[in-house]
């Protein structure tokens, strides 16, 4: 694949660009020299918080307007999160034709449920294709809940409604304790926006671990996102659900596509994400898929904590996040007509 050659910020990375064995390109009299688009590709794997929107918060008209148009040019993409597949829907699918939506898949709560449209109508279909949460029986679901009340009363949390992490912040004033909990069904996550530190997710992480455990609830904590503790069903991980997409005939074929348009699998499928450190939900994307597989970081993240082996670069554009994101898929149009 023929990329653009970086400017400006981008350069110091372009070693591992080049360990990639991409070819750089540069092009004179092009001022925004970015990380170009591979135009094969077929299948999108995004993240969904920080990657595609803010954190409970919809998708900027733009970006919609830009993952439209891969839509409709025969593109798919599949949307993961840890938020659940109403959440990510109401975020970003909803905002979406309904005609061009129909090639999406939404993966919930880090990968416990996996919906689809109608392939006449577009619209949700509230039974998911995979569930791991209707293995659990009603008394362990109640048991779960009772479990976050304890957790609730023994770190004399505050609890507030969901809100962006911005306007808690402001609204807390910068209280540790203050929290906001998402009971997603297979996910229960405790937003803590205030905890900079990470130090009191740690300790309900760890307080959480043996509730959970000694009430043998199939579930268990972990940090997700940049202010999430996660309490997420066993099993349930971004890496299983894209597994399954990727080696399941009627997944692909729900979102028009066919298996054998997938190879080579590194010109076929991209991730977008922005934690791809080894343990945090997007490494998961790229655990899941061919070693050639490109990942896009939107985020500045620490390289030497990324899973061994595996292609992640980082978006080298002025923009970070979703307006990184946006600044990527705009510039797809700029080179084409350069
Ligand atoms: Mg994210």
């Amino acid at each position: 694949m023929t990329i653009l050659c970086p400017s400006g910020r981008g350069f110091p990375r372009s070693g591992a660009r080049e360990k990639s064995g991409e070819k750089i390109l540069i092009r004179e009299g092009y001022s925004q020299q970015m990380l170009g688009f591979n135009e094969n590709v077929r299948l999108i794997i995004t993240d969904v918080d920080d990657t595609v929107s803010r954190v409970y918060r919809k998708t900027d008209p733009k970006l919609i307007f830009e993952l439209e148009n891969l839509l409709s040019e025969g593109k798919s993409i599949v949307f993961t999160s840890g938020q659940s597949f109403r959440g990510i829907h109401e975020r970003i699918t909803s905002l979406i034709a309904p005609d061009l939506r129909k090639r999406c898949l939404l993966v919930g709560c880090l990968g416990a449920e996996i919906n689809r449209f109608d392939p006449k109508t577009g619209e949700l279909v509230e039974k998911p294709v995979f569930s791991l949460y209707g293995k659990v029986s009603a008394r362990k679901r109640g048991k779960w809940r009772e479990i976050v009340k304890q957790i609730v009363l023994e770190f004399d949390l505050k609890i507030f409604p969901i809100m962006p992490p911005e306007d808690f912040v402001r609204l807390t004033k910068g209280r540790k304790n203050s929290a906001m909990i998402a009971d997603r069904g297979p996910q229960i996550t405790f937003e803590l926006p205030n905890d900079t530190e990470g130090l009191l997710k740690a300790r309900m992480k760890k307080r959480a671990e043996l509730l959970l455990k000694k009430a043998g609830i199939p579930a268990r904590p972990t940090l997700g996102g940049v202010s999430a503790l996660d309490l997420r069903l066993d099993g349930a991980s971004k890496e299983l659900a894209v597994r399954k997409i990727l080696s399941e005939r009627k997944f692909l074929k729900m979102i028009g596509l066919e298996k054998r348009e997938m190879v080579p699998s590194e010109e076929r499928i991209e991730i977008w994400g922005d934690r791809f450190e080894k343990g945090l939900p997007d490494s998961e994307i790229s655990l899941a898929v061919p070693r050639g597989v490109r990942s896009i970081d939107f985020r500045d993240e620490d390289r030497k904590k990324f899973p061994k082996g595996r292609k992640i670069v980082f978006w080298d554009g002025k923009k970070r996040l979703s307006l990184g994101l946006l600044e990527y898929l705009k510039n797809r149009k700029k080179r084409r007509a350069v």
